[in-house]
């Protein structure tokens, strides 16, 4: 299984990657949502796709409410997104789940519970 991750934080991006190898899964990061868009471009070209997009919301030059709206406008748009951010602010979760996003998880995460979450998302479909 391949995850594209979308994150401006180096840390975050580490972190995030170390949980999901270990697990077994393969990981294609993203620094922010214009790349992310740029690498699931990549991914058509080489006719591959992910599985599970995970996404942060706060980041430079693109945000992850943008680039949900992008991807559901992109022929990836049947893909699950999961947000992972700091942001619980209702109206936010909910601008989010109307553009598309499935998921929500809050940093700090444990990495048991971002295992659950991905494998809930890809089975779920
Ligand atoms: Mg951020």
């Amino acid at each position: 299984m391949l995850i594209l991750m979308v994150d401006d934080s180096p840390t975050i991006r580490s972190s995030v990657s170390f949980c999901i190898q270990n697990a077994g899964y393969k990981v294609v990061e993203a620094v922010d949502g214009q790349d992310g868009l740029e690498r699931l471009e990549e991914m058509k070209n080489q006719g591959i796709a992910p599985s599970l997009i995970i996404t942060d919301v706060n980041m430079p030059r693109m945000d992850g409410m943008t680039f949900i709206e992008n991807v559901k406008k992109s022929e990836f748009r049947y893909l699950p997104i999961m947000v992972l951010t700091t942001e619980s602010e209702e109206g936010l979760i909910e601008k989010g789940r109307a553009l598309g996003a499935s998921g929500w998880l809050l940093k700090p995460f444990q990495p048991e519970e971002l295992l659950w979450a991905i494998k809930k998302l890809v089975w779920e479909r």
